[in-house]
């Protein structure tokens, strides 16, 4: 983002302290004031532990073009200083404004999971056409989103934005601020039951992004679970007085749903209803995958993605790591490592990739435990354990307290030696390390906190 000092206190309603100042260029915003500066806006926030306030006047020693400051922290530092009442609100009202004037049209990604993979895909399909700009990694929250947004070049055709969230009204929140032309939810899941105590809750937090929607906005979302569309219909839930909707999934009443679907080395083919014969083929397993290509090419089709640029942009997906990353080492072991996150819907479908595979001589998961799942969060994890059969994978161990529940479930199907519970990650590693062999496919999946890429990295790395 360029604009001068004045421009971006009229953009985010600021009051700029010193007439001088008033031409001075900004080259873009940071909020973290470890970050670089040349020529840029501070803008601090305050944290829980820290106020970047305090930091201010450093910034502005380091060569940052200006600072943002809130009213109630006192006298400002001598400098290029825009006034605010909130310095959050004025990061998101200035986000606001720079991506209305740049005329880019916006698809917003929201759902339980998939959000990142969809978005990286969605990048991939249009970046074949149109100038496009994604958020970096996970920037998906209320301070991540305008971040996201500033951050864009000005040329940009098309910004494709995360939405995540842990409560109720933040999506919404951020659905106002990007206003998207197309929305898309990728699932609702149980992610967040912690905080939001029901699947309908979490489906109402999702759905919070139609409220953001463009009048005439193409909404795209999972219709496999009739929960969406019966929030859809709910009179509280706030929409455009016009929209178009498009469903896809596994359920044969969506407009788009995979008709085949093939394994093949490091991949999968697929064809859809939308599809027609044609084939498709992405460079990841997993029909979760599928599913969220099958999202990703509604996108494309509404921007007018030509057929062949669809395939290229399929088949060259360059996902954000440990999303079901297929690794090798040196020890030859097949790992894949999803330690990047998990809810349970996100852990049947990582098991569903595993017990597709085909040519390796045993399956084994080492799931971990899944956090913030709330008071029946025993329950899930036994309910994991009920899924896993011997048809689907020959071997189980489980890391954490949580997951021992996992192995309780497991024992209704599978036999007991082929079920091993570790609370200590060392051991579990060298058991591994001593049983498994480059004839055999590891899954490694649990919720971030779990840490499980140490496992996966361990099990790959060291002979
Ligand atoms: P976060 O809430 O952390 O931003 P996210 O929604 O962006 O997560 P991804 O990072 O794309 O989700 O994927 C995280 C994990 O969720 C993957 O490793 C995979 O196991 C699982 N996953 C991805 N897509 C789906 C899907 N459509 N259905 C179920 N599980 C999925
Ligand atoms: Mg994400």
């Amino acid at each position: 983002m360029k604009r001068t000092l004045y421009q971006i206190a009229q953009m985010c309603g600021g009051t700029l302290l010193r007439d001088q100042d008033s031409e001075l260029n900004i080259n873009g915003v940071y909020t973290d004031s470890r970050k670089t500066v040349e020529g840029r806006l501070f803008v601090p926030l305050a944290g829980e532990r820290f106020d970047g306030h305090e930091y201010a006047a450093e910034c502005l020693a380091a060569g940052a073009a200006g600072i943002m400051w809130q009213n109630d922290h006192g006298t400002p530092p001598e400098g290029p200083v825009i006034l605010v009442e909130d310095t959050l609100l004025a990061l998101q009202e200035l986000s606001a404004a720079y991506l209305r004037e740049s005329g880019a049209s916006v698809v917003a990604i929201t759902g339980s999971n998939g959000k990142t993979t969809t978005k990286d895909m969605v990048y991939s399909l249009l970046s074949t056409t149109f100038k496009v700009h994604k958020t970096q990694g996970n920037f998906n929250n209320h301070i991540g989103l305008p971040l996201t947004i500033l951050d864009m070049p000005q040329d940009t055709q098309i910004a494709i934005l995360e939405m995540g969230m842990s409560g109720r009204h933040e999506i919404e929140r951020l659905a106002e601020i990007a206003r998207p032309d197309v929305a898309v939810i990728t699932n609702i899941g149980e992610a967040h039951l912690l905080q939001l105590g029901s699947r309908e809750e979490i489906a109402r937090a999702k759905l919070e992004i139609v409220s953001g929607l463009k009048n005439d906005g193409l909404l795209i979302y999972n219709g496999d679970d009739s929960l969406a569309d019966r929030v859809l219909a709910e009179p509280s839930t706030k929409k455009p007085k016009e929209f178009k909707r498009f469903t896809f999934g596994m359920n044969q009443t969506n407009n788009d749903f995979p008709t085949g679907i093939t394994n093949h080395a490091g991949g999968m083919i697929f064809t859809s209803v939308s599809l027609g014969e044609e084939a498709m083929q992405i460079p990841l397993i997993g029909q979760h995958n599928v599913i969220n290509s099958l999202a990703a090419l509604a996108v494309a089709r509404h921007y007018g993605v030509s057929h062949d640029d669809m395939h290229k942009g399929l088949a060259e997906v360059k996902l954000t790591g440990m999303r079901i990353e297929v690794m090798k080492g040196v020890s030859g072991i097949t790992v894949l490592n999803d330690a990047y996150n998990a809810s349970p819907t996100a852990m049947k479908a990582a098991v569903d990739a595993l017990s597709g595979l085909a040519g390796y001589e045993r399956k084994a998961a080492v799931l971990g435990d899944m956090l913030e799942l709330g008071p029946r969060e025993e329950e899930l994890h036994e309910e994991i354990g009920h899924y896993l059969t011997p048809a689907k994978l020959d071997l189980v161990f489980t890391y954490g307290s949580l997951s021992s529940n996992i192995a309780k479930g497991a024992l209704r199907n599978m036999p007991s030696h082929a079920v091993h519970a570790f609370e200590d990650k060392a051991a579990l590693i060298a058991h591994l390390k001593a049983t498994m062999t480059p004839r055999d496919v590891v899954l490694v999946k649990a919720s971030r906190g779990m840490k499980l890429e140490e496992v996966a990295n361990a099990l790959i790395n060291e002979p």
